[in-house]
């Protein structure tokens, strides 16, 4: 890439994320919300290593991907940055927590007690290295990915199985349950995503209130101004920082 098409793409990330911002912080106003409480994930799944630099020096510090391969290339890649964080936000495979384990500082994407388990033990044979860390200490953060479609093959576990899930997840030192994650069905459609956003901060109050369940992961470019309105803690938007995904 020649300097003048990188210059441009710095821009077009920098822009990106700030307009980004802008979008969280209007509408965490006009819900009565503190911006600060809302916090941004930005979705580097095949996006380049160009671009998450671009992003990291206009400060944001936390990246989600999708693809246990490509989260563990691009870590390795970015090792110098100091402070930034990768959080798997895709479908995990038990056989991949071994590869993750002490290079990701989140996971979004818990969706059975076996993985839970899998995820539990790698992660106390390789904590959260000091400088990757979320949350004080070196456990693992983790989010349970709630299927709220009822279509059996969609990822995510079914709000049925939250208490065994939570209970499993409790159970492994290693890591440590912040919330849930929901991706809602169908292409961007505001109220289908207003009835998914709603359901799982429903779900959320049933299961213990943000005391056992303090944050909610939901929300993406599409819908993130509706995401931040039903209680949002974590948006994951890749698109509309990046652009589209190669
Ligand atoms: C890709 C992805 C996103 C980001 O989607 P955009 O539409 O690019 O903002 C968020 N969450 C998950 C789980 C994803 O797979």
């Amino acid at each position: 890439m020649s300097p003048a098409e990188s210059a441009g793409e710095w821009e077009q990330v920098q822009r990106g994320l700030a307009r980004v911002h802008e979008r969280i912080r209007a509408a965490a106003e006009r819900h009565g919300r503190a911006p600060a409480d809302i916090r941004l994930l930005a979705v580097s799944k095949r996006q380049s290593e160009g671009k998450i630099r671009a992003a990291y020096a206009a400060g944001q510090r936390d990246f989600g991907e999708n693809y246990a391969q490509e989260l563990v290339g691009k870590a390795a890649l970015l090792s110098e940055l100091p402070g930034l964080r990768f959080h798997m936000i895709g479908h995990l495979q038990r056989n991949k927590c071994a590869t993750l384990a002490g290079r990701v500082s989140a996971v979004h994407s818990v969706d059975s007690v076996r993985l839970a388990r899998e995820l539990g033990r790698r992660a106390a044979l390789a904590p959260v290295p000091t400088a990757q860390q979320l949350l004080p200490g070196p456990e693992l953060a983790v989010f349970i990915e709630v299927n709220l479609s009822a279509e059996p093959q969609k990822a995510g576990c079914a709000p049925t199985e939250l208490p065994e899930l939570m209970a499993a997840i409790g159970a492994e030192p290693a890591l440590r349950l912040r919330g849930l994650m929901a991706i809602p069905e169908g292409e961007g459609d505001a109220e289908a995503s207003r009835r998914a956003f709603t359901a799982l901060a429903e779900l959320r109050e049933r299961h213990g209130g943000t005391a056992i369940l303090p944050e909610l992961s939901m929300g993406m470019s599409r819908d993130l101004e509706v995401a931040v309105e039903c209680g949002s803690s974590w948006v994951r938007v890749g698109t509309d920082i990046f652009g589209a995904r190669v």
